[in-house]
């Protein structure tokens, strides 16, 4: 039987008593228990959240650079550190190829790899340079 099936068969037995007082304080209890029973479920959503948030906080491994990643995550996917910080989301950020990454709802951006980044840019500089010479 649910709360609200029990305050109501109560009720119909406390009414043939013909008590009105009594009746009354049955349905304030009745509507305080109901409250009671709203504001543990949202209780219980709360804590469920939290301990989500918890659960992937213990996860975050940060960098020198602005983003994050996940202990045990074979992939070593890379995450946006601001949006974390922010909004407690797991934004997984766009990486160029060319060691550096930006975050595409932030645009948060920085470096991932600092060799291959390293590379690309000697290989711009090298190329301008050759436009020089030519
Ligand atoms: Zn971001």
């Amino acid at each position: 039987m649910s709360l609200y099936e029990g305050i109501k068969d109560v009720a119909k037995v406390v009414q043939k008593a013909d008590n009105i007082d009594l009746y009354r304080q049955l349905l304030d209890l009745g509507q305080q228990a109901l409250d009671m029973q709203e504001e543990i479920r949202q209780l219980k959503q709360e804590n469920y959240e939290l301990k989500k948030k918890q659960d992937v906080e213990s996860q975050i491994e940060r960098h020198e650079q602005p983003y994050i990643t996940l202990k045990n995550d074979n992939q070593s996917i890379i995450y946006c550190s601001a949006c974390w910080d922010n909004n407690q989301k797991i934004v997984q950020v766009r990486c160029d190829g060319n060691g550096r990454f930006k975050c595409p709802i932030c645009n948060n951006e920085g470096i991932y790899n600092e060799e291959m980044s390293k590379k690309h840019y000697e290989k711009m500089t090298a190329i301008m340079g050759r436009g020089y010479n030519y």
